[in-house]
Order: C-alpha cells, then sequence, then structure tokens
C-alpha cells in the first residue's frame, strides 16, 4: 500500500459523535418514551399522561406533575452529561434509589428531533419553555404552564434520515410505546398513568395503588377478573419472593405473550422468567396461547445483574434454576389452589 490508497485517520466531528452516540440511547420513539416515563418517575410524579402520535415517530408527549424545574435547572438538564441524581463514582457505587443517573437522555433525545420542555418547580411562580432542535438550543423564554414538567419531542430523527428509515410501521412502533408505558403503569399502581394515541385513550390507571385496580385499567374487566393472586410462601430459604397476578389458563391472547417481569422493582425481560411461568402453565395452554402475568420477583441485590445492558431490560442471575424454580412453583401453587392445573411431580 502507497501513501495514497492507505485510509486516512481522522478525528469525528462534534456532531457525528453526538448523532452516533444519540443513536445508542435513542433507538425508536419507545426508547424517548421510556426516558421520559422514568424523568417523570424520577421527579416523583403522581399523574404523568404520555401522548404520542403516529406510533411516536411524528410526537411523543409526556407531561408530569413532578417536581419541576426553574429555568437554570432546564438549560443545565438538555446539557451534555448532567444530571441532578449523583455526584460522582462514590454515589453511583453506594447504590442509585432513581431510574435515571448517567445524565444523556434529554441531551440525546435533543440532538436527534425537535424538542420542547416547559416547566415549573413546584410552589414555583414561574415557568418556563426551552426549545431544541437537532442539537442547537433555539430558544429560552418565560411560558405560564402549571406546576411540573411537559416534554414533547416531534420529528424524530428528522436530522438523521438513515435512521427514520428504519422506523416500523405506526402499528409496530405504538405497540413498542404500549408496552414501555403499560409496564411503568404496572410497577407503579400508586402513580396515575395514562396513554394516548393519536387523540384516542388506550388506557389510564387511576394511582389507587392497588396492582388488581391497575390491571382492570390496563388490561380490561376480562382479564382482571381472571386474575389469581400469586403469593407464594416458600417452604424452604427462599432464592426469591415471588407475588403478583396470573391469569386464568383460559384467558389468554394468540401470537404475543403478556407477560411482565419485575425484578427488584425493576421491569426486566429474561428467557429464563417467562420459561417458568409458561411450564407452571403446564398442558393447561391451548397452542400458541399464552397467559397474562405480572410478577414481582425479589432477589438479594448481589445475586442479580440488572446492568447487562443499560438500554436493554435483561439481567442476570447468580442463581438461574433457583430463581426459575421459584417463580414457577409460586405460580403452580396459586393455579393449583384454584383447581385450574394438577399437580405434577415434585421436580428435581
Ligand atoms: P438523568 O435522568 O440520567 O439524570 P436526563 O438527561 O434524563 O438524565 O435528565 C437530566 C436532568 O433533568 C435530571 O437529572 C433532572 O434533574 C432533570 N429532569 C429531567 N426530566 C425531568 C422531569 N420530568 N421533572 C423534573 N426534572 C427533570
Ligand atoms: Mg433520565
Amino acid at each position: 500500500m502507497t501513501d495514497d490508497d492507505r485510509p486516512t485517520i481522522r478525528a469525528l466531528d462534534d456532531r457525528t459523535v453526538h448523532q452516533i452516540a444519540a443513536g445508542e440511547v435513542v433507538e425508536r420513539p419507545a426508547s424517548v418514551v421510556k426516558e421520559l416515563v422514568e424523568n417523570s418517575l424520577d421527579a416523583d410524579a403522581n399523574r404523568i399522561s404520555v401522548a404520542v402520535e403516529s406510533g411516536g415517530t411524528e410526537g411523543v408527549r409526556v407531561r408530569d406533575d413532578g417536581v419541576g424545574m426553574d429555568r437554570d435547572d432546564v438549560q443545565v438538564a438538555v446539557e451534555e452529561h448532567t444530571t441532578s441524581k449523583i455526584a460522582d463514582i462514590e454515589d453511583l457505587e453506594a447504590g442509585v434509589g432513581t431510574l435515571g443517573f448517567r445524565g444523556e437522555a434529554l441531551h440525546t433525545i435533543g440532538a436527534v428531533s425537535r424538542l420542547t420542555v416547559r416547566s415549573k418547580p413546584r410552589g414555583g411562580d414561574a415557568g418556563t419553555e426551552l426549545r431544541v432542535e437537532g442539537g442547537e438550543v433555539t430558544g429560552v423564554s418565560p411560558a405560564g404552564c402549571p406546576e411540573g414538567t411537559v416534554v414533547e419531542v416531534d420529528d424524530l430523527f428528522f436530522n438523521t434520515p438513515a435512521r427514520r428509515k428504519f422506523l416500523k410501521t405506526t402499528a409496530t412502533e405504538f405497540d413498542h410505546v404500549n408496552t414501555v408505558v403499560t409496564q411503568y403503569a404496572l410497577a407503579n399502581p400508586d402513580v396515575a398513568i395514562s396513554l394516548e394515541h393519536d387523540d384516542r385513550e388506550v388506557f389510564a390507571t387511576e394511582g389507587r395503588g392497588s396492582l388488581e385496580s391497575t390491571v382492570l385499567s390496563v388490561y380490561g374487566r376480562e382479564v382482571a377478573e381472571s386474575m389469581i393472586r400469586v403469593d407464594h410462601e416458600p417452604d424452604s430459604e427462599p432464592v426469591a419472593a415471588v407475588t403478583g397476578l396470573a391469569s386464568h389458563p383460559e384467558t389468554t391472547r394468540s401470537g404475543r405473550d403478556y407477560l411482565s417481569t419485575f425484578v427488584n422493582d425493576r421491569y426486566v425481560t429474561a428467557r429464563v422468567l417467562r420459561e417458568a411461568v409458561l411450564d407452571a402453565y403446564g398442558g393447561q395452554l391451548a397452542t400458541d396461547r399464552y397467559p397474562f402475568a405480572v410478577l414481582f420477583v425479589d432477589v438479594p441485590p448481589e445475586t442479580v445483574d440488572v446492568n447487562v445492558h443499560p438500554r436493554k431490560m435483561e439481567v442476570r442471575f447468580d442463581d438461574e434454576s433457583g430463581v426459575k424454580t421459584a417463580v414457577q412453583s409460586a405460580v403452580e401453587s396459586a393455579l393449583l389452589e384454584e383447581g385450574l392445573i394438577r399437580s405434577s411431580a415434585p421436580r428435581g
């Protein structure tokens, strides 16, 4: 190779670096919704309303009645790596009590959309509106608004056409949004969470604190009435404590499952948990039919790694088969008690 045909190594400009980084955090409208709802929960909101347009590809709006931000806060919040949730690595190692702490969501969302934040602190007297377009702050002005925060994200990926092209149909993108908001609603029965799609209400929970009433709001009466309490007291030293609700084996849907699993209150997806639930139903499920379940699995924090991937909701358990047995037998004993499955031979 001569000097002429050897590729030149050069530093990427800031704009390119940011857009590449943004793509890692924000994959699709549902990831925007996830970040904004987490911020609202971290802001101590009692009420969160999510509204999306065209599956979120045209617009996402999340409104909360949380602690809010003043004019300075709003401006700092959209800068790179700014957070009010930790101060340094010691805080992180001591354990974080909030859903966020990386300080990158608002900044990165602003880099790939037209972002508007309107906020007024609780007990404050002035609201602020801030606009960001493709990473540039285009305006800060006083705004009349209620206490709390509204974040609007329009034209996601307008400046990154390659990413925009990867968005799926409105129905698929909305399905992802719906899954995310549903999980946060189920995990936070004491917060009133609503979802609207193209000006139609999809669901609204009451925030009255009971899992049953939240399931009723989210999944409707048929499902809610078929739910069986899972509340298993293990005989021996538990690897995992399992509580929640699981549906009657005849209350199912085809094509995809409606299993929500939370490990130490964090929504996670794990093949082992899904298998445990489905195995508990044994032969009672018709082909390609899936039950509904909302299960809270509590394990000692040192026995689970929730940071396998910051964006994906995967976990790794130290004792995977122990957790599987705990979840499966919790669901089994609930179904057994109702006479909905036959007792099986004890597993080894
Ligand atoms: P992180 O959540 O990791 O701190 P974000 O970029 O999501 O980072 O948010 C940056 C900061 O902006 C937060 O730490 C918080 O102080 C503030 N903030 C964001 N959303 C809200 C909200 N809905 N209500 C009040 N403050 C918010
Ligand atoms: Mg955040």
